[in-house]
Formats: structure tokens, C-alpha cells, sequence
């Protein structure tokens, strides 16, 4: 028996084999850490996601967290003014990386209804916007969808990639 067979035969109740990429992201996707950032009407449903009706621990990302610096996912929901959107970037840019983000409702991903100066016609212009829920208002289950969208989108990351800048 070669020493390889050997090994394999000794190790195989024992050692698990993966690769890091896929360690790493399964970590990440199932510990989202979520940076709600509610200004509207949408931010009522996105309050009932976070009601134990839908149970968001059940995708380990039931941690609201109030300061930029603990959480890894954006969630915008509402209109934004041209007034309010220097603090949703700076509250961005002091996320760590790597990070994701949420456009959730149609005012928050287009401006939606209000089509007038005083209103971001879409929060894409300012910060990378990863899934758009379009609706007035979505309905929580939807916002669900998308973080599955994100954790899919979290799976398939290269560390490489990110390492690199990429
Ligand atoms: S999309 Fe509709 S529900 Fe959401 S903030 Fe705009 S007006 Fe309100």
C-alpha cells in the first residue's frame, strides 16, 4: 500500500478537506451583520422583517448593528434627500470591507414617485448598490429573497480577488 493510500486510509473519518475560499465565505454569508438605515415608509416593513414573524436568525443576520464599524450589510430603505445622503456615505465608507448593500424600495433604488431635486433619484449614484428591491413598499419576505441574494453573491467570492482589489 502506497503511503498516500495510507494516509487517506488513516485520516478518512478524521480530516475534512474544503478550500479556504469556501470556508470563509460560508462563515461570512450565514453572519451578515446588517447597518439599517431606514428614513421612510419602507422602514416599517423593513422593521417587521426584523420581528420574529420572519425570524431573520434563521439566516444569522438578525445582529442590527448601530455603528458602521460592526456591520458588513447596508440595508437603505426609504426616500433619501440630496440632504441626507452625505451621512448614508460617510456611514458606508466607514464600513469595513468586505462589504454589501441593499436598495430596498423603489424611492431608495430610483427615486421612485417623488421625481424632484430635493430627492437622490437612486442611491446607486452615490454608494454600490449590490440587489435593488423594487416595490412600494416590498413586502419583508422579499428583502429575505435578497439577502439570500446577497449570501449567494458572499459564496461565490474569490479571497484571492479581494485581496488584490478586484
Ligand atoms: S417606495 Fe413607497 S413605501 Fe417605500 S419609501 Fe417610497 S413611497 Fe414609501
Amino acid at each position: 500500500m502506497g503511503l498516500e493510500t495510507l494516509l487517506a486510509e488513516k485520516l478518512k473519518d478524521t480530516v475534512l478537506l474544503s478550500k479556504m475560499d469556501a470556508v470563509i465565505n460560508w462563515g461570512r454569508s450565514n453572519s451578515l451583520w446588517p447597518a439599517p438605515f431606514g428614513t421612510a415608509c419602507c422602514a416599517i416593513e423593513m422593521m417587521s422583517l426584523f420581528a420574529n414573524k420572519y425570524d431573520l436568525a434563521r439566516f444569522g443576520a438578525e445582529v442590527l448593528r448601530f455603528s458602521p464599524r460592526q456591520a458588513d450589510l447596508m440595508l437603505v430603505s426609504g426616500r433619501i434627500s440630496i440632504k441626507m445622503m452625505p451621512v448614508l456615505s460617510t456611514i458606508w465608507r466607514q464600513m469595513p470591507e468586505p462589504k454589501w448593500c441593499i436598495s430596498m424600495g423603489a424611492c431608495a433604488c430610483s427615486g421612485g414617485m417623488f421625481n424632484t431635486y430635493t430627492l437622490v433619484q437612486g442611491v446607486d449614484q452615490f454608494i454600490p448598490v449590490d440587489v435593488y428591491i423594487p416595490g412600494c413598499p416590498p413586502r419583508p419576505e422579499v428583502v429575505l429573497d435578497a439577502l439570500m441574494e446577497i449570501q449567494k453573491k458572499v459564496r461565490g467570492e474569490k479571497l484571492l480577488d479581494r485581496l488584490h482589489g478586484e
